[in-house]
């Protein structure tokens, strides 16, 4: 047994967890590894491996029971991105997604809302976060999007880019500017907003290098109305709403992020063990003993500190910013080197699509990119040792 195979069997799951792991190994192993070839290849959205995910109730994990789910620990539900992400990253984002979207309406939001919203996500519905607009990548507070109070409603205008699944949602957890207030950091407010709103459209769709199968769109908002009972909190309360909820969406990246280089650790220690050349396996060369010697204890390292992190959540801590920051860098970091590593292992075979060490290598880059880039987690990581 690998220190890796160790590390797995020694997590200390109840029961009941093990046997919600047990149950999305095997829906990930059956369908959703199978069909991620193909899903990548036609970019086509993964309705298969999503309703795959409906029908074990796999939102529910993280809805808790008074509003239809069944909730478990946040270190579950991370493993089981994890897993999902190691069979196909494009359904595993789709999937943390919902989970990005609906955590803060469940930390934020009213008794009202939570019964109104909650249980369609926990039923297999669809969620989307919708920050992102191109004068405003990795400074959120550059914002545009305009909301304006009128009556018992709300008028969205402005837009958004890059949203996952933003043209499939069924509920949009969109941040905007109050029109009523001047400052541009306390202005900014978040609603939900529902499939099938009026004056609110998909523009674009973008042709992506990897997670090929996950949408990410561009929304436009043209007067669009919704009423005011859908605004989580005050006007205003939304820079707090984004602030906390990156921080527990950052360390589920961070699991789908080594869902990649899971996959991409597996393929080549099966290739290495497998291919010949100069009459020895490729496992058998020193030189590439010494990288998996590397990548095997990064991945080691990694995993271990995400599940540090996770503890952290469930034992209800609220200062975890900089833990969350470190364990997104270092997964997404590995998921880049692992997988450029898996295809150099896999020589002339790797660059080509017979293998999915080239996927897995194209679905890795956006993992150092979205939720805050690796070059702004440096900072923040960097920023936190100054002496005050
Ligand atoms: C496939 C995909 C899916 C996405 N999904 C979503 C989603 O569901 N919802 C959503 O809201 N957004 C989403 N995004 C947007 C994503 O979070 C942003 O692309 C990301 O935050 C970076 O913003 P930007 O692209 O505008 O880059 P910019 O912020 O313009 O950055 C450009 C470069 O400058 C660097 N840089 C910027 N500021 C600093 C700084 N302070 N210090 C050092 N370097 C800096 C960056 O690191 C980067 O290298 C998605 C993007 C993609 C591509």
């Amino acid at each position: 047994m690998t220190i890796l195979d160790k590390l797995q069997q020694r997590k200390d799951w109840s029961e009941d967890e093990r046997i919600v792991l047990d149950q999305i190994q095997r829906v990930a192993n059956d369908v959703i590894k199978s069909n991620a070839k193909e899903f990548d290849r036609t970019a086509e959205f993964p309705w298969a491996n999503v309703k795959a995910l409906n029908e074990l109730g796999m939102n529910s994990i993280f809805i808790p029971d008074a509003y239809g789910g069944s909730l478990m620990s946040y270190r579950v539900y991370l493993e089981c991105v994890s897993i999902i992400s190691e069979a196909c990253a494009a359904t595993g984002i789709i999937y943390a997604t919902n989970f990005h979207a609906m955590k803060p309406l469940i930390d934020f939001g009213s008794e009202e809302q939570k019964k109104r919203f909650l249980p369609r996500i926990a039923g297999g519905g669809l969620a989307s976060l919708a920050i992102t607009e191109p004068g405003a990548g990795s400074d959120a507070t550059g914002m545009k999007t305009r909301f304006t109070p009128d009556g018992d409603d709300i008028i969205i205008d402005g837009g958004k880019n890059f949203i996952t699944s933003g043209d499939v949602a069924d509920l949009i957890f969109l941040f905007g500017k109050w029109s009523e207030i001047d400052d541009p950091k306390g202005a900014i407010s978040v609603l939900v907003l529902e499939k099938g709103t009026k004056a609110f459209s998909v523009l674009r769709k973008e042709d992506k290098l990897g997670h090929r199968a996950s949408s990410t769109v561009t929304l436009s908002f043209d007067g669009c109305r919704v009423s005011r009972t859908n605004l989580m909190g005050e006007p205003g309360d939304g820079l707090k709403i984004l602030l906390a909820s990156l921080n527990k969406s950052r360390p589920s990246v961070a699991a789908h992020a080594l869902g990649i280089a899971r996959a991409a650790f597996n393929d080549m220690i099966t290739y290495t063990n497998d291919r010949v050349q100069s009459s020895k396996r490729i496992i058998d060369f020193q030189g590439n003993q010494f990288t998996i010697a590397d990548l095997s204890t990064e991945l080691a390292l990694t995993e271990n500190w995400l599940d540090y992190v996770g503890r952290l959540v469930d034992a209800g801590e609220q200062d975890f910013g900089i833990e969350a920051s470190t364990a997104k860098m270092r997964a997404s970091d590995l998921a880049m080197r692992m997988s450029i590593e898996a295809v150099q292992m896999h020589g002339g075979y790797g660059y080509c699509k017979d293998y999915r060490a080239e996927r897995l290598m194209r679905d890795a880059k956006i993992t150092q990119i979205w939720e805050g880039t690796n070059q702004v987690h440096r900072q923040l990581i960097g920023r936190s040792f100054r002496f005050k």
